[in-house]
């Protein structure tokens, strides 16, 4: 039996070097449900999903617009609040 694999638009595979461990963790993630704040499965600290945020077009388009500041450890998408 072949499973069809469907693809959600807004659900992706996301490709993200943590820069805590330096693992490159690839995971299924929903921006559109979860936003753009994940957690490295191996070391459980924060990740930034920029390379969503630069990617944040109608279709996935690049759009280059991340404002990340190492300073505040946040950018638009990422608002350092909690
Ligand atoms: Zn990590
Ligand atoms: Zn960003």
């Amino acid at each position: 039996m072949e499973k069809a694999d469907i693809i959600n638009r807004s659900e992706n595979i996301v490709t993200e070097v943590c820069p805590h461990c330096e693992s490159e963790i690839e995971m299924t993630w929903s921006i559109a449900d979860r936003g753009y704040k994940a957690f490295c499965p191996v070391c459980g600290e924060r990740l930034m999903l920029c390379d969503e945020c630069l990617h944040s077009g109608p279709n996935g388009e690049y759009v280059g617009n991340c404002d990340y500041c190492s300073e505040t450890d946040s950018c638009k998408h990422n608002k350092n609040t909690t």
